[in-house]
């Protein structure tokens, strides 16, 4: 056994280093594409366990790669380079509220939903609303900077971080930010590590910023017989002078494959259907609600639905989030993207995706969080299929220019990771991508910590599939 690994092993209680082949398969994988196993997995349990660890590593110079419930979509918790996964998820789950401060503070394993419903016990919310949220872990979240629907009105997870405690890579504990809402003491060291994938350090520990709850929503289903004219209602609506909530968009793809996974009467014939939900003051939603009938009536609206209760509302927005899950059973993989542009040019991103589906001639089905401009392109395939996959990476390369061409980015919620860094400087350019990794060498001198993640490496390419 390596010296290192012994030491490991002197660190933790019992049974705390699993190092079975079949451990080591369990934590080989994410959400997203490819297998790497790593030497060790490391379930901590305390923050100086966390500084322990990376200390030994940093000493050893060998490979940490943070890991909380592995939903990730771009690869951020694969250990491509061997060495350890730390797995954050197992640390004790705290939420501990002050609402009369509008905070929470958070370990990083509690799951973000339940943020989300210790909150509504007084009244209150945790904005950000990932559809992942009863699976993933706030660390994780804080990692990738993730977002949801409610993005569109409430912003994504940084603009509802206040304080992180921080491991650093050589094993230092510091405090990022504060519980103020106003904190303007130094550089903003919150939001550098927010979004940076566990590439500077590991979070273990977070104060949140809670907002009241509104204190009545009102959800509309628009059909449309077009894609382009769903798209331009979103961009209609958007410039009307009403923010909704949320404003979720599914193709008819999407549609038919939620209705053959879980009925619940989503119009199959139509091209495309916006979920609205407007948030508010209910006289406030009842003059909104009136506006957006006229919008859509005016944009061409098939059909227009109002649910009748909040069961049946309750219910569209659970099948908007078995999107995933249902287009999931249309083939074997699908390679899920998250490229974003400025709403204005989300009909010319839809308009593209259609030319990259006929040049490949690929299944490629669209939904995501349109009112934003972050949709999600996702190309169903056969990964046994290596002619298919070379053909997908064509295709999600297209994407990627196609979202850039138009004045977006290449991800908007799910990350770079593994899946994406070959394509930074295209959007960052040489000079851009290379401050940025000057920042990564300054926090991580050794290059310990999650290695392969958000850098390209020397001529490193999109690669799906395996001759
Ligand atoms: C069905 C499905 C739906 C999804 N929907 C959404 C969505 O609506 N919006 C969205 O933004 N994402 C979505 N995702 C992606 C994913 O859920 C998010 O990226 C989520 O934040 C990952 O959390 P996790 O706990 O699973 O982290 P992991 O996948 O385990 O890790 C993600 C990244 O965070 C790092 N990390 C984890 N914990 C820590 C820590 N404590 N300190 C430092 N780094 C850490 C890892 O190294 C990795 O880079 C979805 C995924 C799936 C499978």
């Amino acid at each position: 056994m390596e010296k290192w690994l012994e030491e490991l092993q002197s660190l933790l209680p019992e049974g705390r280093v699993l190092t079975s082949l079949a451990d080591r398969h369990s934590y080989s994988f994410d959400a997203s594409f490819g297998e790497h196993l790593p030497d060790a997995v490391v379930q901590v349990k305390e923050k100086l366990e966390v500084a322990d660890v990376l200390k030994l590593a940093n000493r050893y110079k060998v490979p940490v790669h943070p890991r909380g419930s592995g939903t990730c979509l771009s690869g951020g918790p694969l250990p491509v380079h061997g060495g350890i996964v730390l797995d954050m998820s197992q640390f004790p789950a705290v939420i501990d509220l002050s609402p009369r401060d509008l905070t929470v503070k958070v370990t990083p394993s509690v799951l973000t939903g339940n943020i989300n419903k210790a909150a509504e016990k007084h009244g209150l919310m945790y904005a950000p609303d990932p559809s992942s949220a009863h699976v993933a872990t706030i660390g994780g979240n804080l990692a990738e900077n993730s977002g949801g629907p409610r993005g569109l009105k409430y912003g994504v997870t940084k603009d509802h971080v206040l304080g992180l405690e921080v491991v650093t890579p050589e094993g230092e504990m510091i405090k990022t930010g504060g519980q103020t809402i106003k904190n303007v003491t130094g550089i903003d060291l919150t939001k550098l590590i927010v979004g940076s994938e566990g590439t500077l350090g590991v979070i273990v520990g977070a104060t949140l910023k809670l907002m009241p709850k509104p204190p009545a929503v009102q959800t509309i289903m628009v059909a449309f017989d077009e894609v382009r004219k769903a798209g331009e209602a979103i961009s209609q609506t958007l410039t009307s002078g009403i923010l909704p909530a949320k404003m979720e968009f599914m193709d008819q793809a999407c549609i038919v494959a939620v209705e053959n996974f879980q009925p619940v009467g989503l119009p199959v014939d139509a091209a495309a259907v916006i979920i609205i939900e407007l948030d508010g003051h209910p006289e406030t939603l009842r003059v909104e609600r009136g506006l957006i009938e006229e919008i859509m009536e005016e944009m061409g609206a098939k059909e227009i639905i109002i649910p009748k209760s909040d069961e049946e509302a309750a219910k569209l927005w659970h099948a908007r989030k078995q999107v995933s899950p249902a287009i999931a059973k249309i083939k074997p993989t699908k390679v899920s993207e998250d490229a974003t542009v400025p709403r204005s040019k989300i009909p010319d991103f839809m308009d593209r995706l259609e030319l990259i589906k006929e040049k490949y001639g690929l299944e490629v089905v669209a939904f995501g969080h349109a009112g934003d401009g972050n949709l999600h392109p996702n190309i169903l395939c056969d990964k046994r299929n290596v002619e298919e996959m070379k053909l997908v990476e064509k295709a999600v390369e297209d994407m990627f220019q196609a979202a850039l061409d138009l004045g977006g980015t290449l991800s908007g919620e799910h990350g770079i990771g593994t899946m994406k860094a070959p394509f930074m400087e295209l959007e960052l350019g040489e000079i851009g991508l290379d401050m940025m990794k000057r920042i990564k060498d300054s926090w991580d001198p050794n290059g310990i910590l999650n290695p392969g993640k958000v850098f390209p490496e020397k001529g490193q390419k999109l690669v799906l599939h395996h001759d």
